[in-house]
């Protein structure tokens, strides 16, 4: 074994299984990467341009693509992306989870087009989203994103960095210890493990930051490539730094993390606002019936999409009411909401940061403890 091998393929594949032992949560089928309703939308092509397997690329508009990742086949990128590419400039979307996420999608792009790519955009700083970053600035591409993700990143992954892996998880690991319940306990596992992936992937990541940062006070930002406007927007919901990129013309809207397709939405953070993100929905859901979406996770959708999404988060309100007005503590409601049938299927990240997140921001919103 060749000691200088950034990592052994021993190490790789216990991280691999690591992975899948709790991304196989977020549903054991992979997905397609456009919902039923839009298949046959005559602006999205089913045949890829680009298909590694972890993730896909797929022309959906005019000069407009996505990046569809599925996690049941390997974790490079992670997240969903894209790109938009004019007459003059090209717009990259994401950093992925890894630099050979960002690499992987200018493969693509530089396959669908000779313009150059003129800047990457972060939707927001989470580490599925920017651990691939550092592979724009080395190609010489800006990267955009709000203006407070360095701080954001700096804050949450690089505290991660050169630190010892026992003493951070130290705090979560008595958590599962302490836990009441089979699923109190069976929920700190999955968190752990979560937390644990975050910490490996932070500390074999040389991290990118971003030298374009945009002031929230100062979007929509419109942005030309020469040949159709496209602007760039915040909103309010997920993690505080969240980007979305409309293309008001076509009807095509890359909006991040603000929207899971079906999955439980990632309500983990300290900025992510329950009352913010289904106003930021209902926003979303007055736009053009026949708006396009290409998600933070999961596969392209239509409207249906935002509305499943708006059915989830009415459901996580409704039952966090029922629990607070029963008198249940929140230290106990978090692991008491249960997955209807309807949402069985729905990804769940992990526990924690999705379900336990919401509950326990719906009890902050409510103003209880
Ligand atoms: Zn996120």
């Amino acid at each position: 074994m060749n000691s200088v091998a950034p990592f052994s393929r021993r190490q790789f594949l216990s991280d691999a299984s690591r992975f899948s032992a709790f991304y196989a949560l977020a549903g054991a089928l992979p997905f397609p990467a456009f919902a039923a309703s839009v298949a046959d939308d005559p602006r999205v092509s089913q045949t890829p341009i680009a298909d590694a397997g972890y993730a896909s690329v797929r022309k959906i508009g005019g000069g407009l693509y996505a990046t569809i990742s599925d996690t049941s086949k390997g974790f490079t990128t992670i997240c969903n992306g894209g790109f938009l590419v004019g007459k003059d400039a090209g717009l990259l979307l994401e950093g992925f989870g890894s630099p050979a996420g960002a690499a992987f999608q200018m493969d693509a792009y530089r396959k669908a087009t000779q313009t150059p790519a003129t800047g990457a955009l972060l939707t927001h700083y989470h580490f599925d989203h920017s651990m691939g970053s550092a592979f724009y600035g080395a190609n010489g591409i800006s990267l955009w994103a709000h203006a407070t993700v360095t701080k954001r990143i700096t804050e949450n992954y690089v505290a991660m960095q050169g630190v010892d892996r026992a003493a951070f998880l130290a705090g979560q690991e008595k958590h599962v210890q302490a836990a009441k319940t089979d699923a109190a306990r069976q929920h700190a596992a999955g968190d752990l493990a979560a937390i644990g992936n975050v910490f490996d992937m932070a500390n074999k990541t040389v991290i990118g930051f971003p030298n374009r940062p945009l002031d929230a006070s100062k979007l929509p930002l419109p942005l030309d490539l020469g040949q159709f406007p496209i602007v760039v927007e915040h909103y309010p919901g997920h993690s505080g730094t969240d980007l979305i990129v409309r293309v008001p013309e076509q009807k095509v809207a890359y909006t991040g993390d603000l929207v899971f397709n079906r999955a439980y939405p990632a309500c983990f953070d300290e900025q992510c606002t329950m009352s913010g993100w289904r106003n930021t929905l209902k926003t979303f859901a007055s736009w053009d019936k026949d708006t396009l979406f290409v998600p933070g996770h999961g596969p392209v959708c239509g409207q249906e999409g935002i509305q499943n999404l708006r059915n989830v988060f009415d459901d996580l309100a409704e039952q966090a009411e029922k629990m607070h007005k029963a008198g249940v503590p929140v230290s106990d409601a978090v692991d008491q909401y249960v997955v209807p049938d309807k949402f069985k299927t729905f990804g769940v990240f992990a526990w924690g940061f999705c379900i336990g997140g919401a509950i326990a921001k719906l009890y902050g919103e409510m103003g209880a403890k």
